[in-house]
């Protein structure tokens, strides 16, 4: 049955039969009983089905897991311990020392750094790409060993939208896989896979759990990409992989090569399981996933549009508002509203948004965005706190920028509470 994808935030995974808990189980235990020496050696080999050890696979985490891939229409999806650990996966289960990638400069400062810092004392260099860079100069950066493309759908905290179609057909002329972190997007809003995105990845600490819970990350294959097809730069997938008798993922899972090599070689080796408690949090959150973000939506752009005529502020950057840079893509990629997050200066400077953020009195400073919570964060004074305003500038970070994540209150009552806040600067 074709349902919506907002049927599939109660219905997709977990399905249970006859006499069974109506609530997904969480299987807390680390491993799994098997009755023979053999059968429990097939599993090993990967010549059987079935689980053995939590750290690769557990069967909470693979119900959610198949969830979140039936809302993004992938083909078999993972979950991760957090979104930084699904990034990281995500590259590295096809790229290894001597490799390159692409991606852009937009995106969360916590994959920024794991990308230009900690994976290039891999050994794994990262260009980074402005979103509007033209498809003739993107083409120069290509090399013979660049691996995949990367972008995220709504950059946190800058909250511009990505043209993956465009970026999806660049990649693909060049034989790499464009990979998306749709975390602020979430599959309710945007889908990048039907626009040509390979892999979407996503840190379900933020929309998808929804409250501020658990920490948690997920990865979805479309099973689009041919990796055979492309042999030469994919040792890993398409060449026999020693550590499991020579087997060689392409061939032996055809579409689910990608995240079978992930579950099997990178958390078998590396760990970054979530905890099944924490997946069954997660569960709880999407199956109201597509009911928050409609209200997430609402609320935000009834706030932009409050900010936007307000004489004390600066400026805003919300997709969903007429005059946006990108309302044109968010027209296109994000009909139905982009996420929560608008970001946006009040006038005067740091000292003025310092002033103006202690003055909030329920919307609350936190380091974290997107719950249910209305929140901020000032980038300047937190995240970024030692850089100079010209650092700042550099880091591609405007000193005054505050990044308002909208929670799900009466929209009423986060307007006034801005609105006190502003009228005491
Ligand atoms: C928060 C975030 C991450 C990192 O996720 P964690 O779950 O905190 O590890 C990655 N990408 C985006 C867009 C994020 O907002």
């Amino acid at each position: 049955m074709n349902q919506s994808v907002d049927t599939k935030c109660l219905h997709a995974g977990w399905n249970p039969t006859q006499g069974e808990p109506r609530q997904l189980p969480i299987y807390q235990s680390t491993t799994f009983k098997y009755d023979t020496s053999e059968q429990m050696g097939k599993l090993f080999d990967l010549e059987a089905n079935g689980y053995f050890y939590s750290r690769l696979q557990n069967p909470t985490n693979d119900y959610v897991a198949d969830k979140i891939c039936a809302l993004e229409g992938g083909t078999a999806a993972m979950l991760t311990s957090s979104g930084q650990a699904a990034n990281f996966y995500a590259i590295f289960n096809i790229c290894e020392t001597g490799d390159h990638f692409i991606a852009s400069s937009a995106i969360y400062g916590g994959t920024y750094n794991l990308f230009g810092v900690t994976m290039k004392k891999m050994g794994i260099e990262c260009t980074f790409v402005d979103n509007e860079i033209s498809e003739e100069e993107l083409d120069k950066l290509f090399r013979p060993n660049t691996k995949c493309l990367f972008g995220e759908t709504i950059t946190n905290p800058t909250v511009s939208v990505y043209d993956i179609e465009k970026f999806a057909k660049i990649a693909h002329k060049h034989g790499v896989p464009l990979i998306i972190d749709n975390t602020f997007a979430t599959p309710i809003n945007c889908r990048p896979i039907e626009w040509g995105c390979d892999i979407v990845t996503h840190s379900t600490t933020k929309y998808m759990d929804g409250h501020a819970s658990a920490v948690g990350g997920a990865i979805i294959d479309s099973g689009n990409f041919d990796w055979l097809a492309h042999a030469d730069k994919y040792p890993g997938l398409c060449t026999p992989d020693e550590s499991y008798h020579g087997i060689t993922f392409a061939e032996k899972f055809g579409k689910a090569a990608y995240i079978t090599k992930a579950t099997t070689t990178l958390m078998r080796d590396l760990g970054s399981i979530q905890a099944p408690q924490n997946a069954y949090y997660l569960h709880i959150g999407l199956e109201s996933l597509h009911v928050r973000m409609a209200r997430h939506c609402s609320n935000a752009l009834a706030v932009a549009k409050f900010l936007e005529a307000n004489e004390k502020v600066a400026w805003v950057h919300y997709p969903d508002l007429e005059n946006d840079k990108y309302h044109a893509l968010q027209q296109k990629y994000l009909p139905k509203g982009s996420c929560g997050v608008v970001s946006f200066a009040v006038k005067g400077g740091r000292d003025a948004a310092i002033k103006f953020m202690d003055s909030l009195k329920f919307a609350s400073i936190v380091t974290h965005v997107a719950d249910a919570k209305t929140c901020l964060l000032h980038p300047a004074s937190h995240t970024h706190r030692q850089m100079s305003d010209e650092q700042l500038l550099a880091a591609g970070v405007e000193p005054d920028l505050i990044r308002f994540s909208v929670g799900l209150e009466d929209p009423e009552d986060i307007i006034a509470d801005l609105k006190q806040a502003l009228e005491l600067i």
